[in-house]
């Protein structure tokens, strides 16, 4: 067994972004900090001022086994076991989708728009990781917050995400696609990120995506690509006070479609917002 190594870590951090064959330049940066601190325990700052760093034989081999990995496609997120959502952690594996920054920017719509508000009640349709239940409810404290899935294993994801961030969510173990005959609650808000990529759209997505993440979370059939939407619906229109907010997050392909939808369901003030890459992505109405 030979000892450890000393390394500079710029270089360390240099050779093992040319060792990554997959993204591009500022990805594979980005991803090899991730990785060291991971693995290695050091952090960027140190990186980027070239501190000085032991690596032992064993700590080699995790570093090149989780560099195959990448190269095969698998996502940093599902390596590491965390991604960053807003301003808190969160845990992930392949049982939830990895949260993306235009569900941030969902989130933080909603905080914005209901902080201070008294005795809300909020249900999140579908989910996952729980990053949006589990955002809402760190950031608006005096909200109660209800969490929905149909996976048990997504569930345990999102419980231990509540638990990490000291957010308290009430999860359910239910299918979204039914919940209209289950539930009962009354409730102030309502939002979700269901399932809306068509099987068609399957050849634009990326390998990390399309290997890696739960098909659950993310496919619905072409013929009927607006289902979640249509049930999600028919749930908030029973399930919402007059002038509860329905936030959705949507195929940015399907705008309209979803938007007169939601219409034919009753809901008012139906507006379509862009996403930070300017595309449709999200709609917010209320009853
Ligand atoms: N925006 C996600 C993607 O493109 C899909 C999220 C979803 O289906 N709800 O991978």
């Amino acid at each position: 067994m030979s000892a450890s190594e000393n390394k500079f870590s710029k270089d360390l951090h240099q050779k093992t972004v040319a060792s990554i064959n997959v993204y591009d330049e500022r990805e594979r940066s980005a991803i090899t900090f991730l990785l060291l601190e991971y693995i290695l325990g050091i952090e960027k700052s140190d990186i980027l001022a070239n501190k000085e760093i032991a690596v032992s034989h064993l700590k080699r081999e995790e570093l090149e086994e989780a560099i195959d990995r990448i190269n095969q496609g698998e996502p940093v997120q599902y390596i590491t076991g965390k991604t960053q959502f807003l301003n808190l952690t969160f845990k992930v594996n392949p049982s939830v989708l990895i949260p993306r920054p235009e569900t941030e920017e969902l989130v933080d719509i909603i905080i914005k728009e209901n902080k201070g508000r008294k005795g809300l009640r909020v249900m999140d349709m579908g989910t996952g990781s729980g990053c949006i239940a589990v955002s809402l409810a760190y950031n608006l404290p005096e909200a109660e917050v209800l969490a929905v899935d149909i996976s048990k294993s997504a569930l345990y994801v999102a419980a231990e995400n509540a638990s990490i961030n000291h957010a308290k969510v009430t999860f359910i173990n239910d299918d979204i696609l039914n919940l209209a005959e289950t539930n009962s609650t009354k409730l102030d808000v309502i939002v979700s990120n269901p399932p809306y990529v068509r099987y068609s759209e399957k050849k634009e997505m990326q390998k990390n995506v399309l290997e890696y993440e739960p098909k659950l979370a993310l496919f619905v059939d072409d013929n009927e690509a607006l289902i979640y939407y249509e049930k999600i619906a028919l749930f908030s229109a029973r399930h919402l006070e007059n002038g509860g907010l329905l936030y959705l997050e949507i195929n940015e392909m399907l705008g309209k479609e979803t938007a007169a939808l939601v219409g034919s369901f009753g809901f008012n003030n139906i507006e379509i917002k862009n996403d930070l890459f300017g595309k449709p992505r999200f709609i917010r109405c209320s009853k």
